[in-house]
């Protein structure tokens, strides 16, 4: 009968303890005011603080917004314990006091935002972004100037209008002007000159006069 009554007791006592939870709350932040996303807060002790201990390993992550919560099962005997809160190798001390925070039935809240010292990292996923930003920039200025070039001539422009630039060459013989699928056989039949001839004077023709479009 004794024995069950202690247990009862115990129970009791034990049931009222774990109802307790201890709320540190707050955001996390680098130096320029950027939130520190998606980071692990762990609560560490101090060594030989062995009123701590319990708490050591309990911990949370930070939020989209650098927001974190971490709850700790508290009693009253906590009162007065130093921990750490630790981000990103970064140490801040935190002493639970039960008295001056703020109560919610059987929940304390304690405000703790957390500014970092190390600049933000940079990360894989902006780095990623801002080359691929970079390479998407530099082909389209690329295309710019190609466009922009062949603009400034006549061939070019008609070229970027959908037409095939009007296929007019001038007769290396005679000077006349002819349309370019014609030529061969203009220098064939006009000025009698055997067809691999006039086939190789009408491709020099040709390149001459891209040069002169490149110039
Ligand atoms: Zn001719």
């Amino acid at each position: 009968m004794r024995a069950l009554s202690v247990t009862i007791l115990l129970l009791f006592t034990a049931s009222t303890v774990a109802a307790d939870t201890y709320i540190i709350y707050g955001t996390v932040k680098y130096p320029n005011n950027t939130v520190v996303q998606y980071e692990e807060i762990e609560v560490q002790c101090e060594p030989h603080a062995y009123d701590c201990t319990k708490f050591s390993g309990e911990g949370g992550m930070s939020d989209f917004a650098g927001g974190y919560r971490i709850e700790l099962p508290i009693e009253d005997q906590d009162e007065g314990v130093s921990i750490q809160l630790v981000v990103r190798g970064e140490t801040f001390e935190h002493q639970i006091t039960l008295h001056d925070e703020i109560q919610d039935g059987s929940d304390y809240y304690a405000m703790l935002n957390i500014s970092l010292e190390q600049e933000p990292p940079i990360s894989p996923i902006s780095t990623g972004l801002l080359c691929g930003t970079l390479f998407f920039i530099l082909v389209f200025a690329n295309v710019l100037v190609r466009t922009g070039r062949q603009l400034m001539t006549p061939e070019g422009r008609q070229r970027f209008q959908g037409r095939s630039p009007m296929p007019i060459t001038t007769c290396p013989t005679c000077n006349g002007k002819i349309r370019r699928h014609l030529l061969v056989r203009h220098l064939i039949v006009e000025h009698g000159i055997p067809v691999d001839k006039a086939g190789a004077m009408a491709g020099l023709q040709f390149s001459d006069e891209r040069k002169d479009l490149d110039t």
